[in-house]
């Protein structure tokens, strides 16, 4: 089977063309992939193809989509911060640039296709695990344009028949995540900051609670996802239920390095939610089993990707 990843460039699109070359039932993997945050060394050695191309551009999606049997829809712009300086710019790549992805899925004759939504859509909703039937409330506009996406492309799924899985991701890290630049997630920016001897800063007390998932349990679920041709007609949370606080996560860092690390607390940031964990029902459901990396294994595989480099 042909598949196509949107964003394959990027962090977990990367790690996800590696899963997908492993396995004998995938056949070519294409990624379009604008290079705005991603790196095409992130691809290095791996044999797919990757044309360099906003998602907007509707004629090259046509000709990478030709014969597809599963998009992956990951490109998006990804960070909360960026979306409060820039909310149209976020909207035009993550709603309007899904739009495009799934007329494209269309045209193409309904292939099967994956998009990625986000916890963040959650927001200032009460409760805990976040469970997929709570109402969402964003509270950024990426987590806006995250909604749109996963709504966007649910709503193909009833209204046109397009086979559809929406995946609500929650805080991924592991190997390839960027760490130099202005809108890094929490824990490349801790592993940085600590191999380079530099002072850790948490926003705020750091004991906001994330739902950490390795990408490597990500990919592999989307991987089998793409196999098994899985579709649902309601968003499904890819994570665990596992929640771990940030001086959790400094104190695990520690004991990793086997050594102590300089912290700093700044101003907790706008838009940023207080506590994350995911209900897993439909998850358990949809792939029964999987068993996710612990938490610190992840994090020493991605501690030795960042001293490899
Ligand atoms: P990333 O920034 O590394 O990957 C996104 C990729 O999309 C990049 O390679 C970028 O160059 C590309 N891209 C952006 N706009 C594009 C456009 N208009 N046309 C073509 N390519 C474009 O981010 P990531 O962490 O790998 O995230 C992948 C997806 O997962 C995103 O949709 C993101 O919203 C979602 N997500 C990620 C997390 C996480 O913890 N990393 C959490 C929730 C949701």
């Amino acid at each position: 089977m042909k598949v196509v990843v949107t964003g394959g460039a990027g962090f977990i699109g990367s790690n996800l063309c590696r899963h997908l070359r492993s396995r004998p039932g995938v056949g070519d993997v294409v990624v379009i992939d604008d290079l705005s945050t991603g790196r095409r060394e992130n691809l290095d050695g791996l044999d797919v193809v990757l044309v360099e191309a906003d998602i907007a551009e509707r004629a090259v999606l046509d000709e990478c989509f030709e014969g597809a049997g599963c998009i992956v829809h990951l490109a998006a712009r990804g960070s909360v911060p960026r979306s409060i300086a820039d909310p149209v710019g976020t909207h035009t790549a993550n709603a309007t640039g899904t739009l495009e992805v799934l007329e494209a899925a269309r045209r193409a004759g309904d292939v099967h296709t994956i998009v990625a939504s986000s916890s963040s859509v959650y927001g200032a909703t009460a409760g805990q695990p976040k469970t997929e039937d709570l109402p969402t409330r964003p509270m950024s506009p990426y987590a806006a344009s995250k909604l749109a996406t996963e709504w966007y492309a649910l709503s193909y799924q009833h209204a046109l028949s397009l086979p559809v899985l929406a995946l609500r991701f929650f805080n991924v890290f592991g190997p390839r995540q960027p760490a130099d630049h202005a809108y890094a997630a929490v824990i490349p920016r801790f592993v940085d900051a600590a191999l380079s001897g530099s002072t850790l800063t948490v926003y705020g007390d750091g004991l906001q609670t994330r739902d950490f998932t390795y990408v490597d349990t990500v990919c592999a679920t989307i991987t089998q996802a793409v196999l098994d041709k899985v579709s649902d007609p309601e968003p499904v949370n890819l994570a665990f239920g596992q929640p771990l606080d940030l001086l959790t996560v400094v104190a695990t860092l520690e004991d990793v390095l086997g050594t102590r690390l300089h912290v700093r607390h700044a101003d907790p940031r706008p838009g940023d939610v207080r506590h994350s964990r995911a209900g897993t029902a439909r998850l358990e459901a949809l792939f029964p089993g999987t068993e996710p990396v612990p938490f610190r294994v992840g994090l020493e595989r991605t501690v030795e990707w960042f001293r490899s480099r």
